[in-house]
Parts: structure tokens; sequence; C-alpha cells
């Protein structure tokens, strides 16, 4: 079985993951795409603690798809 990584297949890494709860609108989209990741609170999205930055496939869609851009990631620490 392989390790866990936080290489996504298609080589990109994600060092970290922010929400900005100021643009975000609480659709709720990103909590559906990666629950490991982002939940909600108080009708905004939140970056749970300690996020599995394994999931970087899902993470990178999850910033493309939302609908204010206020996920962020970057790839280097
Ligand atoms: S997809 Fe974007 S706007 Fe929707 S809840 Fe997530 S961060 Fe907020």
């Amino acid at each position: 079985m392989e390790g866990v990584t936080s290489e996504a297949p298609g080589g990109e890494p994600i060092a970290a993951v922010t929400v900005n709860a100021r643009t975000c609108i609480g659709c709720g989209r990103c909590v559906g795409t990666v629950p490991e990741v982002f939940r909600m609170r108080k009708g905004k999205s939140q970056v749970r603690e300690g996020p599995d930055l394994a999931q970087a496939d899902a993470i990178l869609q999850a910033e493309r798809q939302c609908p204010s851009k206020s996920i962020r990631t970057s790839k280097t620490p």
C-alpha cells in the first residue's frame, strides 16, 4: 500500500490552505468537496484544525470552484 503524501498525482503539493471569511458567501460547496479540510461555522467556511493536505487534488478543485474566490492555497511553506 502506498504511503500518505501531500503530493497530488499531478505533482502539486500544498503547504497551506486558507478561507477568507469576509468574502465567503457560505455556499458550502468546499465542505461538500472536501469535508476533511473545510467545515461550516456560523454560516461561513472554515479550514479545520490540522487540515489533511494530502487531499491536494480535492483542495485545488475546491479553490477553483469557490464562487467568491475565498479559498487560497500556497505551495510553499
Ligand atoms: S466554496 Fe467558497 S464561498 Fe462557498 S462556502 Fe466554500 S469558501 Fe465559502
